[in-house]
């Protein structure tokens, strides 16, 4: 069966987690379903997950609401370009992926559960295990400085549905 990063909202299975960035100026309530108990978290290998120590949850934009601090999140790209790392520029806290430009028609962000208040013991969550380090569409494309997977021929603004996305 194909994972699903994102399953249907289940309103008897869900979990509410308060969230902000280290300096607080980021403040955020996130809908996760099913909830934290059992829901599979994705633990990645690839150059920027293993540097910011990633552990993402999927969810629709509708299930994350900002009380503070969304407008003046920084955000970074590199390789394809087409999805933004979004974080706090005052205490750089990594605190999503927004992927809205990469997965159209499916308006995903990719929330660290790191920054869950109440997620504290990381031994105990469910983690799926994604090579996120071996992810190339293209197997000739180079690699740019950061070791990280590009191809500067593709066009991705015609990417309907990929299925490689973690
Ligand atoms: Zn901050």
């Amino acid at each position: 069966m194909s994972y699903d990063p994102n399953p249907q909202f289940d309103p008897n299975d869900f979990s509410v987690h308060d969230a902000h960035c280290h300096c607080g100026a980021i403040a955020y309530t996130v809908k996760l379903s099913p909830s934290i108990a059992t829901h599979k978290v994705t633990r990645c290998n690839c150059s920027i997950c293993r540097r910011n120590g990633f552990l993402c949850v999927y969810v629709s934009r509708a299930q994350v609401q900002f009380s503070r601090g969304w407008d003046e999140a920084k955000r970074y790209r590199f390789g394809n370009m087409n999805v933004d790392h979004v974080f706090c520029g005052t205490c750089g806290s990594s605190l999503l992926v927004d992927t809205r430009r990469w997965w159209k028609g499916r308006d995903f962000l990719a929330m660290n559960v790191r920054f869950f208040k109440d997620v504290t013991d990381f031994d105990k969550l469910n983690y799926r295990e994604y090579d996120g380090a071996s992810f190339k569409p293209n197997a000739t494309a180079p690699l740019d400085d950061s070791g990280c997977w590009y191809d500067k021929q593709q066009d991705w603004t015609k990417v309907e549905e990929n299925p490689f996305y973690p």
